[in-house]
């Protein structure tokens, strides 16, 4: 019979690993690609459902077991990411064309010195097509 280890055993293998966490995020917005030919369809102003999926990693704390608590990663990202939702994004400083590249590093210039642990910014325009930076 295999040996089943115990939680207090899993917890302690934890303890130091670098790991990576994420938490997924979701707005809505308008954008149009304003250096596009004008037969480009996404030149004309349309909107998105984006997925902002923020990436942390770090050693697995020697108390609590985890990189960072997710709810913790909420508070700082989540008005971050509200001053984007239910805009127009040309019209955001450092948006003005507002490509999944451009928002992906506007987030990650915006959450980077809030967490020194982001390791990645994830932005998806729709379920097929996004934007990974690793800074
Ligand atoms: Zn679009």
């Amino acid at each position: 019979m295999a040996v089943e280890p115990s939680d207090t055993q899993i917890h302690r293998y934890a303890i130091g690993e670098i790991m990576e966490i994420y938490r997924e995020f979701k707005f809505d917005a308008a954008h149009s690609l304003p250096h596009l030919s004008s037969d480009h369809k996404c030149g004309n102003l349309h909107g998105h459902t984006f997925t902002v999926i923020v990436y942390l990693s770090g050693p697995a704390g020697k108390e609590t077991g985890w990189v960072m608590d997710y709810g913790e990663i909420k508070s700082i990202c989540e008005p971050v990411i509200n001053q984007l939702d239910h805009s127009c994004l040309n019209d955001i400083p450092g948006l003005e064309n507002p490509t999944s590249e451009t928002i992906a590093v506007w987030l990650w210039n915006s959450i980077k010195p809030k967490i020194p642990g982001l390791s990645m910014v994830e932005v998806k325009e729709t379920a097929a097509t996004g934007c990974r930076y690793t800074g």
